[in-house]
Parts: structure tokens; sequence; C-alpha cells
């Protein structure tokens, strides 16, 4: 079992929160496609026969790819990784959704759309410098259960600083009137290579205040946990039978292959990542080398990594596989700490798994950070 992520690295415009990788050059997509197509073979190994049953194109914009450059892409796919896929899903924004497109996705096997909503409010989206309007948000599950597509997920973002939580409620009433299915919600970050951090740093933007965020936040737990939908990860709320495969195998350590641009890969041991550049990608596989650069992480990295992403999930951190793999009873080492969080409501511990409470999620990060290993604690 193992995943395929491809990284589409371009967009129509910049949103003002977002520093993932992309650039707004459309002229390099055909290049960088070819590049994608060559990095597939050359790296075709890199899974060590493991059978890919997840694909997932996110980005970046991969809806504003062109049919025939998607097309190119998974007949790749299909030639290289050959066999039944799970989960095919692409990332969607609204704006490029239409009974063509629709049409042309569901022709290629691509089974699930990923919607890039954000909000269904005109001033947020504006404010967010998205390319949709609200009412392309409003339609977009329409649109494509109308083209026959049955598995779907909105994104959100929550924490806009608007002074009142009126948006955030109406927001979050009319994603689930929807019933996608599949919803992730993640709290608007600053960063400083984005233009709200730009304008941060000069004072044009406030952003709110964190006890503003964690009431939308815990509104969200509790709107989706009455419309019956399970918090399987600290950011993902599915039915119970529709989280996303792909993204949950990131969480179970299962191997993925990272093509394009900024793709990040993990064989089961190491880590690694192809830099942020679409110009450099399409030179450097243009010259027969990959752009692949493999981090090099110490012990206890890997394993405080392993504690952090583990306890954001809902089947949570077992600890007696940790024990296995790098023989070290982590119950015990942090038995005070362990027994504290316990106390205070944050954290359940149950045999040999320990998972956040309702109230531990709110404070995921800290929590996982006092039950870190150091070195020492590998001695
Ligand atoms: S949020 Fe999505 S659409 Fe907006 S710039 Fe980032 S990758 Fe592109």
């Amino acid at each position: 079992m193992a995943g395929l992520y491809i990284h589409i690295p371009f967009c129509k415009q910049a949103c003002h929160y977002c520093d993932f990788h992309f650039s707004t050059n459309l002229q390099l997509i055909s290049p960088v496609v070819e590049s994608m197509v060559l990095e597939m073979e050359l790296r075709k190994d890199y899974l060590k026969g493991e059978p890919v049953d997840t694909v997932y194109f996110g980005g970046g914009t991969p809806s504003l790819l062109p049919a025939a450059a998607l097309e190119q892409i998974l007949g790749q796919v299909a030639r290289v990784f050959p066999g039944k896929k799970l989960e095919v899903t692409l990332e969607a924004n609204p704006d490029d959704l239409n009974p063509d497109s629709l049409s042309t996705w569901k022709s290629l096997g691509i089974d699930r759309l990923s919607l890039g909503i954000q909000s269904f409010q005109e001033e947020i989206l504006t404010a967010y410098n998205r390319a949709h309007n609200a009412k392309q948000a409003k339609q977009a599950i329409e649109l494509g259960r109308a083209a026959g597509f049955e598995k779907f997920s909105i994104d959100l973002i929550y924490g806009y600083p608007h002074g009142n939580h009126a948006l955030w409620k109406k927001d979050l009433k009319e994603a689930l009137s929807l019933d996608p299915g599949h919803l992730s919600a993640y709290a608007l970050t600053v960063e400083p290579k984005t233009t709200f951090g730009n304008w941060t740093k000069k004072g044009k933007f406030i952003p709110a205040e964190e006890e503003f965020v964690a009431q939308q936040f815990e509104w969200l737990q509790e709107q989706c946990e009455q419309a019956g939908y399970l918090q399987y990860e600290i950011s993902n709320f599915s039915r119970p039978d529709q989280g996303a495969i792909h993204n949950s195998n990131y969480w179970k350590r299962v191997p993925y292959l990272g093509i394009g641009p900024s793709a990040h890969s993990f064989d089961g041991h190491a880590r690694g990542h192809n830099p942020p550049s679409n110009p450099n990608y399409v030179k450097t596989l243009a010259a027969g080398k990959l752009p692949f650069v493999v981090e090099l992480l110490e012990k206890e990295e890997l394993i405080n990594e392993e504690i952090l992403t583990s306890l954001r999930t809902s089947w949570g951190l077992n600890t007696a596989s940790l024990a296995d793999r790098y023989q070290l009873d982590l119950l015990q080492i942090k038995g005070a700490s362990i027994a504290k969080l316990s106390a205070l409501g944050m954290i359940h511990a149950e045999g040999k798994t320990l998972t956040l409470t309702r109230k531990g999620k709110l404070l995921a990060d800290s929590i996982a950070a006092e039950i870190f290993l150091d070195s020492h604690d590998l001695l």
C-alpha cells in the first residue's frame, strides 16, 4: 500500500494568506508536466514495488490544468504505477468547475473532489483575494453531483479577524447544509512571506486573538459532531465511511511518493522533498537528474514527529508500536507528564494508546511538546 502525491505548482492569483509553493506564470505548465512524467519514470522504484492505491493532486491549483495535461499525467501514472486505485482526489477551486471540466475529470478516473471553498461569504473571499465568489462556492457541490461525483471534501478557513463570529457561524451552517461528507477546516495563520504577513508587519492587518480563534474551533467541533461528522484528525471531519484514505495514510506512516516542485516523499524510513522552484525543477530533470533532497532526521525528531501527528488523529498514539520500532517505553519515560495531562483532562490513556480529549484538541501542539523526547531520553 502506498500513495502518490502530485503537486501542481500553478495558481491564477495569490491568495493573501497562502505560503504554499505556486507560481502565477502559467507558461511553464507544459514543461513542468513533461518533467513530472519523467520524474515518475525515474523514481518508479522509490516505493520499492508497493502498489500505489491512492493518487492525490494538490497544489497550487490542480483544477486549472488543461485536460490534456491531466490526461498526460494520469496516463503516466497508469503506466508506471498500474493497478486499481482506491481513491483519486483532485483539489479544485470553485471557479474552475463547469459541466465540461467535471465530465473530463470524471472520465479520467478522478473520483473525489477536494473543493477549495474557504468561505461562502463574499467579503471574506475578497479579503482573502480568492479567485471565486460566494455564488460559485455555493454551487460547487451541486455541479459536482450533477456530473456524477459522489465523494467531496470542503476546505474552510476560520479565524478571520472580523470582530464577531457571525460569518464563521454562517459558513459552517452553509457547509454542513450541503452535506459534503468530508470537511477540512484550518485556522487562518499569518505566514511571513504572504500579503497578510507583509500587512501585519506594517500594522495594516491585525490577526485575531488566540481566544477568538479557539472559540471558532470549539464551535466547529460542536457543529460537526451534531451533524454526525467524526473528527478523525484535528482539522478533518467526515461521515463515518468518508474519511480521506490518502491523507489518513500520511498520518499512519504509509509510504508515499511526491512528484513535482516542492512535493514531499516518505519511503517508510526517511523523508525528502523537491525544492520549490518550477524553473529549476524543469532544468534539473531536463539534465536527467533528480531534484530530490533527502532530509536526514535524528531519531528523536522522527519519534517526536510521530507523537505530534498521531496525537492529532482519532486513533491516537500507539506507544506499543513506538516501543517495537525504537525500543523505548514512552509511557514510562514520560509517565509524569502523561499523568499530569491526564489529570487535567487533556489526554486519554487507554492501554498503550494515547488520544487527546476534546479539551486537549485545543492545545494539541503544546500537549505533544510536553511528551516530546530529547536526545537524553534515548541514551
Ligand atoms: S490558497 Fe490555493 S489557490 Fe490560493 S494561492 Fe494558495 S494554492 Fe493557490
